[in-house]
Order: C-alpha cells, then structure tokens, then sequence
C-alpha cells in the first residue's frame, strides 16, 4: 500500500506541475485546469485510502460543509471581487496550517513525533515554522480581504519606525523558535503564535492603492509555503511538494508583478512599500488641464471605420460592465472594414492577475491579438486610434512623471501616443490608484462617456 500510495502521489505531483505548466498561457491553460483537477483528485482518493485514516464521518462532513459553503460563494461570486475572495481563501490556509502544528504540539503521539514535552527537535522546528508562516499569513490575508472589500482604507498606512519593528518582530520569532526548541514548552509556541499574528497585520497594512496585486500573489507564496510546514508535520510528501509548488510559483508571480509594477521585490517582502512614494498625494496627476472634449459612439464608429489600426486598451470598468463579448462583436465589425484591431494587456489590468486574459478568452478574442506591454508599447505611436475601455491607471503617464504619484514608476501603455484617443468611462472619477489622469484632458482625447457594455453595443450599431 505504501509503494502504491508514494506512486499515486508521484502522478498527482506530476500532474500539478502540468497544471502550472498549462496555466503559463492562455491556450493552454484550460488543459492546465484538467491536470490540476485530475491531480487532486488522485490525491485526495489516495489519501482517504491510507491506512492511517480511521474515521470517514468527520471527512465527509468537513467535506460536505466546506465544499457547501464553497459551492455557494463560487455560484454567487462576481469576478471582479475575486481578488477579496482569493485573499478570505489564503486566510483559511493559514489558520490550518496553524491548527494543525498546535494539534501536533498537544498530541505529538498521534503523529508519531514523540509524546508531549518530548517531541523531536527536528518536529519542533517545522511545526514551529509552519505555525508562524500560516499565521502571518492568516492576518495578512484578513487585512488584504479588508482593503480589497473596501471595509478599511485600501491606502498605505504608514508610521515612523515600521521597518524596523517589523524586522524586530521577524529577529524575535526566530528567538522563539529556537527557545520552542530547546525547551519543548507551551509560551514559545503560544508566544510565536501571537508575535506572527501581530506580524502579518503589519506586513499587509503599510501595502496599498496600486499595489494590492502583489499582496494578494505574496499572499498565494505564504500560504503555500505554510501548507509545505503543514505537509513536513503530518509526513505526507504531497502536501510538502504541492505547497512548495503553491509557494514557488506564488514567489515568482510576485517577482513578475514587480517587475510589470517596477518595484522592488524586497520591499514587498518586507511589507513596507507605497510608503515612500507619496502615496498619500491621492488626486496627485498634474499636468496641464485642457478642456475634457465628449464625444458620441457614432463619431467613435466613424473615426475607426476610417483607421487602419485600433489598439484595443481593456480595464477594470470592462470586466465591471461585461464589455467584453460587445468589444469583439465591434472589433469583429472593424476587422471586416479592414481594419487592423489589436489588444493591449497591461500586467496589473483590472484586479487580479490576468484579468483581462481571461475576459477576452472568453469571449473568443483570438490569442494571436491580443498582446503584453513589452511587446506592443511601441505600435502606439503608429496607431490611429487607441480604445481605451474601462481602463485608467495603466494608462497614467502620471506614473512616468510625477514623483509624488503613487502609481511612479509603474510602466503604463502609452496610449497618448495614438493619433485619437478614447476613454469609455461613466465619469471623471480616478481609477483604483485613486489618481486624476491629465490624458482626459489632451487634444487628442475623446471621451465616451457611459457604461461600457451599452457604450460599445451603441458603437457596434453605428459601425454596422
Ligand atoms: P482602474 O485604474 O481601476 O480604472 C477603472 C476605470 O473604469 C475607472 O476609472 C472607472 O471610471 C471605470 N469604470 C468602472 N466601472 C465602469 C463601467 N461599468 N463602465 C465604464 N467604465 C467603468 O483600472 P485599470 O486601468 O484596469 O487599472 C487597474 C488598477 O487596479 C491598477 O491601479 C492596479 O494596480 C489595481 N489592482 C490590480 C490588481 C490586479 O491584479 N490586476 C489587483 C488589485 C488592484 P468611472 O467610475 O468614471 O466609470
């Protein structure tokens, strides 16, 4: 049983790393969904089948609560509050992996580690681990989930001294664990509890505005390598390789979000950025004010049917409206009067990562139009017309020019330098980084205003 139980977790394991291997791009990412459903689902057979599980009933209804409760948040969810939901999620992970090394610690006979007070040293370490990774994470993601859900301020809250209380609270955790080591004793471990609460609302709480997107992928990384400790206390090779591949491609999603945000990836880590930014400067954006000049979804239509080349920008406000089926009708339209229709994807676009991959697979966007910054940044300046749907910040050239801005430093699309440009958008209101954008007021800005679903449908009949 056990040669079997190892093979069958070895498959599992396999198909986990397809399943991030298909996830790597959007045409393969649904073959990449089945690997990981196919995985878990031998490893949960495999598990249920081990000798060691004595009792069904408490699985089943842990089962049968759980996948309930989930069951119905996935049915009612809106996908632009996925972010929230994902951060309420790793949160749970984090209390587990919690739960589970203070079981250890109570019963360490139950899980063959030594009997109380007289656990091995090399135990004590994982689950001393675990414990403060899993709790870190529990109160970092609760804090996340606050901000994203909009129940506390979603800027930075900065104080004098936050690094260096941080890094004291990091040097003391390492103290305690080292004191759990030697001593076997219940305060370390209660002690190390507390402290990497007290650690995570700290991490989380300086980190705001535009850069809740790596949170929520730092967040992912935590809670993977929190399930790794959870998978070293319990002895199941599964749950440590399955959390460290949680762990690890969390790690690098979030080096990759810093790069598309150009931050640092240790100020991340550390908890302490958009501090120093001037995030507080919210209507920061400057730049000569112009008059803001409205245009009709007919004169859109015409200006396009006229192009040679659109370059589509989506944002948030198109997943808000549920733009996107109504956007490739019209560039579908476009592309019949010869017209060259591309899509510009920023990396942190909407409000999760791949957000707007995803809304456009959906709707069949072919892949071959649809494209990253790097990669079309520079067609802009040869575009007639640049779309701009719903999106705002990832368009802010405040972001190149103004110091004070939060959003400094993040590369945008630079969509200005298309001969026209439209914003579809109900208002003047400022997107999530809470920062005016001067394009609204340039010459060569027309703005569309209104629900981006009716906007682009009233485009599509006036192209027809
Ligand atoms: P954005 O800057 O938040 O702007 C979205 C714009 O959409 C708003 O200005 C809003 O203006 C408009 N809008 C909202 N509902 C609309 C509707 N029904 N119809 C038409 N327009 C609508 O969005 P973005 O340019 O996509 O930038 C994303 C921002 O979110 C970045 O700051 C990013 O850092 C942050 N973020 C990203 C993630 C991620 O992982 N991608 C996660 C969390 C946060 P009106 O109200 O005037 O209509």
């Amino acid at each position: 049983m056990e040669t079997l139980s190892a093979l069958l977790y070895l498959v599992a394991s396999v198909c986990f790393i397809m399943a991030l291997r298909g996830l790597s791009s959007p045409e393969t990412s649904r073959q990449g969904n089945f690997f990981g459903m196919a995985g878990m689902t031998i490893a949960v057979l495999t598990t249920l089948a081990l000798p060691i599980v004595q009792s069904y009933w408490m699985i089943v209804l842990g089962i049968a609560i759980g996948g309930g409760i989930g069951y119905v948040i996935a049915k009612k969810i809106e996908m632009t509050a996925l972010p929230q939901l994902v951060a309420a999620f790793h949160s749970l992970v984090g209390l587990a992996a919690v739960f589970v090394a203070l079981s250890a610690f109570y019963s360490p006979e139950a899980y063959g580690i030594g009997v109380p007070g007289a656990i091995a040293k090399g135990s004590l370490v994982e689950m001393a681990l675990g414990t403060a990774i899993g709790a870190i994470t529990f109160t970092g993601s609760i804090v996340a989930f606050a901000k994203l859900q909009g129940l506390v301020t979603g800027k930075p809250l900065v104080f004098p001294f936050q690094h260096h209380l941080n890094a004291g609270l990091g040097i003391l955790t390492i103290l305690l664990i080292v004191w759990l080591v030697q001593s076997n004793a219940d305060a370390p471990m209660w002690l190390i509890v507390a402290v990497s609460l007290a650690l995570g609302l700290l991490l989380i709480l300086p980190i705001g505005g535009a850069d809740m997107p790596v949170v929520i992928s730092m967040l992912n990384s935590y809670s993977g390598w929190a399930a790794a400790g959870i998978g070293f206390t319990l002895q199941n090779n599964l749950l440590i390789v399955t959390g460290a591949l949680v762990g690890s491609s969390g790690a690098i999603l979030s080096y990759i979000m810093c790069k598309g945000m150009n931050r640092s990836i240790f100020n991340v880590i550390l908890g302490g950025f958009g501090g120093d930014s001037g995030a507080s400067s919210a209507a920061a954006g400057g730049g000569e004010r112009g008059t803001v000049k409205a245009g009709s979804p007919e004169d859109a239509a015409y200006i396009m049917k006229n192009a040679q080349s659109v370059i589509i920008v989506p944002g948030y406000g198109m997943a808000v409206a549920q733009a996107q089926h109504a956007l490739r009708e019209m560039a579908d339209l476009l592309k019949k009067e010869g017209v060259e229709v591309k899509y510009a994807i920023h990396p942190v676009a909407g409000r999760m990562p791949g957000h707007m991959n995803v809304l456009l697979a959906e709707a069949n966007v072919p892949y071959d139009e649809v494209f990253e910054l790097e990669d079309i940044n520079r067609d802009f300046g040869t575009a007639d017309v640049a779309f701009v749907i719903g999106a705002n910040d990832v368009t802010n050239p405040a972001a190149k020019t103004d110091p004070q801005s939060p959003i400094y430093g993040m590369p945008i699309l630079d969509v200005e330098k298309a001969k026209t440009v439209f914003f579809i958008k109900r208002g003047m209101a400022a997107g999530y980084a809470g920062v005016e954008n001067e394009l609204f007021f340039r010459p060569n800005t027309m703005m569309l205003f209104g629900d981006a679903k009716k906007v682009t449908e009233e485009v599509v009949k006036a192209t027809e």
